[in-house]
């Protein structure tokens, strides 16, 4: 990318890579040597630089600990045969990103700002992109507010910082999940579109009751009605229902547009599956279940990819979904994407970049 942008970089004086133990990685505990760091202020994002990963000085009125304009991404970068490093789709991180931002106030990204930032902090450091089977690096770009004034408005000051943590091989285990029909995550008119902090916090505490009664995580309804299933909360969850995929649609502004789920739904036409972008109905969910006509359910999301879920309770009744043979479509989606991202098979979609 040819650039203008200019970009003050510090390098750390002491890598913490000796004392990183690469066979053990924990997700989000390990924390790369360096972070991107860039202000808004009078209206522009200005700044920009890299710098040692350091903790922040905060004001206690710091606008977001008290109204919450925040908002994150989160991606994967993947290092190929040849060492080289290559990203999956940074370019709808960057848009989302914007989509976000719009819906919290919080002023877009230039493309510029965010690739740049973005291209320059793992060239960095690409020794922490990990070169073993299965692992990577997590990248976590997010956008807060920064005014130190305790009234209710838009800040007027932000920060957007990128950081990254290497991250092992993220085999989920297949997941148990509750049909939620009492708590709302998302609700037309709110920010269930928005990759925003506050959506996590409000999920917290339903996902913990259900962590009590032994499930993983919950599978969210529409808030009016908890009629139909709109999805996971970290993951978008899609339905094999005979030989048709069925997972909801992304018009109503409740779901996240998960990138994974459009890599999922693009690769399931090209090999010749059915796909119903639709909203499928608890009662729906219920039938197939007793009929066994639901062949496959699984959550997409770049920290596992394909989660499989092996258990769903509706209505406080538990199925056990079956077995999921190796030539089911999720494990065959699972190995086509993950041929794609560690550049062991063609990308013919441009969905890599290259650092
Ligand atoms: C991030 C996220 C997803 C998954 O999106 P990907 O782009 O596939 O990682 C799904 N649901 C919610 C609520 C999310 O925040």
């Amino acid at each position: 990318m040819k650039t203008t942008l200019q970009i003050d970089i510090k390098k750390t004086e002491k890598s913490k890579l000796p004392k990183t133990d690469f066979d053990n990685l924990v997700f989000g505990q390990s924390i790369s040597d360096h972070m991107f760091v860039a202000d808004y202020i009078n209206g522009e994002w200005t700044d920009f630089r890299i710098e040692p990963y350091t903790p922040l000085s905060l004001n206690p009125a710091n606008a977001t600990l008290h109204y919450g304009q925040s908002i994150f991404e989160g991606m994967k970068a993947y290092k190929n045969v040849s060492g080289e490093i290559l990203l999956f789709r940074p370019e709808a991180n960057q848009k989302r990103l914007n989509e976000s931002a719009e819906r919290m106030c919080i002023p877009a990204v230039p493309e510029e700002v965010f690739m740049e930032g973005l291209f320059q902090l793992l060239d960095l450091d690409r020794d922490w992109v990990p070169a073993k089977a299965g692992a990577s690096l997590y990248i976590r770009p997010f956008v807060f507010a920064t005014d130190d004034y305790l009234g209710v408005r838009p800040s007027e000051k932000y920060k957007f910082m990128i950081f990254t943590c290497p991250v092992g091989n993220y085999y989920s285990k297949p997941v148990s999940v509750k049909v939620e029909s009492k708590y709302t995550r998302a609700i037309e008119g709110g920010t269930g579109y928005a990759k925003a902090a506050g959506n996590y916090a409000g999920s917290l505490y339903p996902a913990l009751l259900a962590q009590k009664e032994g499930y993983d995580q919950l599978l969210w309804t529409d808030g009016k009605n908890h009629q139909h299933i709109e999805e996971s909360g970290t993951m978008n969850v899609m339905f094999m229902i005979d030989d048709t995929i069925v997972t909801a649609p992304t018009n109503t502004g409740t779901i996240l547009k998960g990138i994974t789920r459009d890599s999922v739904l693009v690769l399931a036409k090209e090999m010749g599956y059915k796909v119903e972008e639709r909203f499928l109905k608890v009662s729906e969910l219920e039938n197939a279940l007793k009929e066994g006509q639901l062949k496959e359910a699984f959550g997409t999301g770049t920290a596992a990819t394909i989660a499989h879920i092996a258990r769903i309770n509706v209505n406080g009744v538990d199925y056990t979904l079956p077995e999921i043979p190796g030539n089911a479509f999720s494990n065959q989606v699972l190995r086509k994407l993950d041929a794609i991202k560690y550049g062991l098979e063609e990308d013919t979609h441009g969905w890599i970049q290259k650092v």
